[in-house]
């Protein structure tokens, strides 16, 4: 049986850091971006085009990192988050 990604994501605990821990240069992808392809790479859909603008939520990421090397726009800045914080993954 297989399980999507949506019902795994909820396994993962997340203590979320008041200070975004990536940032995304919202006015590279508004426009000069071609694809956006961040908005269908991101596992936990924290990239989002809402009334034709980038809207990018950290809050919900499961640190992939799959962001920093999707964009070849240099619109993303990662970093870890603050000790204590970010996501915990349950194995099994
Ligand atoms: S690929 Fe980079 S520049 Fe393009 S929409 Fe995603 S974050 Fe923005
Ligand atoms: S690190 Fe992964 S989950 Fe977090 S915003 Fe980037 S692509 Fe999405």
């Amino acid at each position: 049986m297989s399980t999507s990604v949506k019902d795994r994501l909820i396994t993962v605990k997340n203590n979320i850091s008041k200070k975004a821990h990536i940032v995304v240069k919202t006015e590279i992808c508004d426009t000069r971006c071609p694809h956006q392809c961040t908005t269908y790479v991101c596992p936990a859909k924290c990239f989002e085009i809402i009334e034709s603008k980038m809207r990018f939520q950290y809050e919900d990421c499961i640190e992939c990192g799959t962001c920093l090397h999707a964009c070849d726009q240099g619109a993303v800045s990662w970093t870890f988050p603050d000790s204590g914080h970010g996501v915990s993954f349950k194995l099994g």
